[in-house]
């Protein structure tokens, strides 16, 4: 348990020092056995220490939560994303540079490279906008990521999810260097689009050939 707090507080910070989060931009959060472990709200992520971390039970009363500190003001779309998506172990949740212009721009991300693949699919969709916090703006990123682990949130930022909170967000970057380089290509003219059926082969050759990399025994 203990071990939880500490892996979601060193995840925060990397966050922060990868340049994918600002300030007290962002939230992140973690499923455990006795619930959902938050970082609480507005507070800087190198003043955390673990006993600082709210949790949320999965089957508690809507909004409840134990510690001292309030939890993220997004702990709406955190809580309904794992009551919708039992693989879900982990959500990380920034305001990254790239990924926040292509939502300021209210675009979706499209077939342009097969890392999209990570994410489950192509697009990796722009939710519309809704008031950060809400329940408008969970229902909004619930629809967003139907058969995909990444949206994008209208003029916000974006949500990867993943097993763990390392995935969660090792995927939350991966997100934001798609979001860098489809930009880029818009740039030098626009991105060819893969097919729908190349986008099937890359979400599949990920499920059978791209696995952890185990020694030899
Ligand atoms: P919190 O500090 O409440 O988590 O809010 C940051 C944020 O990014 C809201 O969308
Ligand atoms: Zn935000």
């Amino acid at each position: 348990m203990i071990e939880d707090r500490i892996a979601l507080i060193a995840a925060a910070r990397a966050m922060s020092a990868r340049g994918l989060a600002q300030g007290t931009s962002g939230n992140l959060s973690l499923r455990t056995a006795r619930g959902i472990l938050i970082t609480p709200s507005a507070i800087p992520y190198d003043q955390l220490t673990p006993e600082m971390l709210p949790l949320i039970r999965l089957d508690g009363a809507y909004g409840a939560y134990e510690g001292d500190y309030r939890p993220s003001s997004e702990w709406r779309f955190h809580l309904d994303i794992y009551l919708a998506k039992p693989a879900a172990g982990a959500v990380v949740h920034h305001h990254a540079p790239y990924c926040t212009a292509l939502a300021m721009a209210r675009r979706e991300i499209p077939a342009c490279h097969y890392m999209i693949a990570r994410f489950g699919g192509a697009p990796v969709r722009c939710a519309p906008y809704a008031l950060f916090g809400t329940a408008e703006l969970s229902a909004h990123v619930l629809q967003a990521l139907e058969e995909r682990t990444a949206c994008l949130m209208a003029s916000h930022g974006a949500i990867a999810t993943g097993k763990t909170i390392e995935a969660a967000l090792a995927a939350a970057a991966e997100l934001e260097t798609l979001a860098q380089q489809y930009l880029l290509s818009l740039a030098a003219g626009g991105p060819a689009l893969l097919s729908a059926e190349e986008v099937a082969a890359a979400v599949a050759q990920f499920a059978q050939v791209y696995g952890p990399n185990i020694k030899k025994a």
